[in-house]
């Protein structure tokens, strides 16, 4: 890892849980008639996920809930471009609706495999919602239907994102500041 220090504080631990009522709203009242199947991509969206389907829960929805680990990143901050299934979902998704979650929409790869990936296992209806957006980083065109909170092109960590695999488990969201810049 390069010198860093992660004293920046982009999103609070309660500025998170705030917004995360209002997405589990927003997305309780989406909700359709057809079995709710949300899968989440591992390994980013764990805490995401798992604060959001208890949100979710007050609302009256009990959805299936599984998981795909994809990888698309070497360990470092670099993207390498190529998206693969290290773990593909076990849960039926045929005639399903599906919210796809994960930790952040960077240039799109990794949501437009999955939704592809989704759509040929037969899901009626596929929905993505994401903890962060990074708009300016876009090289696929796709977006999310629910976005927690929109960031710069900064390098973030906590609340389930990782710098190397470290970092995970804080309940903020911090900017990485590279010393060496
Ligand atoms: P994509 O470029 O395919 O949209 O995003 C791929 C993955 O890159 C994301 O799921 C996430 O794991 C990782 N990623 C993108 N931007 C950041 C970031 O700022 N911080 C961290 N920790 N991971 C990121
Ligand atoms: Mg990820």
């Amino acid at each position: 890892m390069r010198p860093h220090n992660t004293n920046k504080i982009l999103f609070s631990a309660s500025d998170i849980d705030a917004r995360l009522d209002t997405l589990a709203e927003d997305l309780a009242a989406g909700c359709r008639d057809r079995p709710l199947v949300i899968v989440g991509i591992l390994r980013g969206s764990f805490i995401f996920l798992a604060d959001l389907v208890r949100k979710l829960h007050v609302h009256g929805v009990n959805p299936q809930i599984d998981f795909m680990t994809l990888l698309s990143r070497g360990s470092g901050v670099e993207t390498t471009g190529k998206v693969i299934i290290r773990k593909d979902i076990t849960v039926d998704v045929k005639d399903t609706n599906v919210v796809l979650v994960d930790d952040i929409l960077d240039t799109g790869r990794t949501l437009n495999f999955a939704v592809q990936h989704l759509r040929d296992k037969g899901a009626a209806h596929i929905q993505a919602c994401m903890f962060l957006d990074k708009p300016s980083r876009r090289e696929v065109p796709i977006e999310a239907d629910f976005v927690g909170f929109e960031v710069d092109d900064v390098f973030v960590v906590g609340y389930g994102l990782d710098y190397d695999s470290y970092y995970r488990e804080l309940p903020h969201v911090a900017e990485v500041v590279f010393l060496d810049e």
